[in-house]
């Protein structure tokens, strides 16, 4: 999507309590990168989550996180022989369906789930993040803008297996018509195209038709969980996020593990 450099990603199985790595097969040593809030590079941040250790690099992973996580998978191996992770469609849909296919392995040792115990709130400039006490892991957005298309657009699902793959999976990303120049100036989505992103003008969408009439705040709901995947372990608690994104979502993560002791 942004650097525009072919890729091929390959998902492994990994050992109980390995958590997500990534592996860059194309660097000398094969260097690996933890899939962790504490890789995350924060000046990376706009429009996609960049994870790093030392010089190797792996960008925009968010939507093959969002995928595993939703799919219950704590453990993976991710090779890649590039930089940045394949965009496909925009969406998680190609990383949930070949998961899926492959099948998910019982492991024997029982995942514990981060609980939320006590309402909790995090605000940064406009966008704010509360979390109150679920049993399920269950995630409302609330997406605003002045976009004369989309103004509001809110959504609140359980985040389990055949849910997200049903509604949350296929949201595509989504970008403004009148963003792209910029975004090409600042030397990004330089290997997208209009098949990989829903475009939306200021009368109609410019590209193709919606998968669902809210695919853009679905899309946000994907995003947050592939964010808070690198939190490391399954979540049951209700977050409610407001014109978050990845940069808030990313500071939000370790807000919440400072406050849970983790
Ligand atoms: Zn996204």
């Amino acid at each position: 999507m942004h650097s525009g450099i072919p890729v091929t990603a390959r998902f492994l199985p990994a050992p109980e309590n390995n958590g997500y790595t990534f592996v860059r097969t194309d660097l000398p040593g094969k260097p690996s990168i933890p899939g962790s809030l504490d890789a995350i590079v924060e000046h990376e941040l706009a429009r996609r989550t960049t994870l790093a250790r030392g010089d190797a690099k792996v960008h925009t992973i968010e939507h093959m996180l969002s995928a595993a996580f939703a799919l219950g998978i704590d453990n993976m191996t991710i090779e890649m022989d590039g930089p940045e992770a394949p965009f496909l469609d925009g969406s998680a849909l190609p990383f949930a369906n070949l998961l899926t296919s492959a099948g998910i392995a019982e492991q024997d040792t029982e995942s514990t789930p981060i609980a939320i115990t006590r309402p909790m709130a995090f605000t940064s400039g406009s966008a704010e993040i509360s979390v109150v006490p679920d049993e399920q892991f269950r995630v409302s957005f609330f997406y605003t803008s002045d976009e004369p298309l989309l103004r509001n657009q809110s959504a609140s699902y359980v985040i389990e297996p055949d849910a997200y793959l049903r509604e949350i999976a296929p949201a595509r990303t989504f970008c403004f018509f009148h963003e792209i120049e910029a975004l090409r100036r600042a030397g990004l989505i330089r290997g997208g195209n209009l098949s990989s992103a829903v475009v939306i003008g200021r009368k109609a969408v410019v590209n193709s038709s919606l998968r669902f009439a809210d695919e853009p705040v679905r899309h946000k709901i994907l995003d947050f969980i592939g964010d808070v995947a690198l939190l490391g372990r399954p979540l049951a608690g209700h977050f409610l996020a407001w014109r978050s994104g990845h940069q808030v979502h990313a500071a939000f993560g370790k807000f919440l593990k400072k406050e849970l002791g983790l």
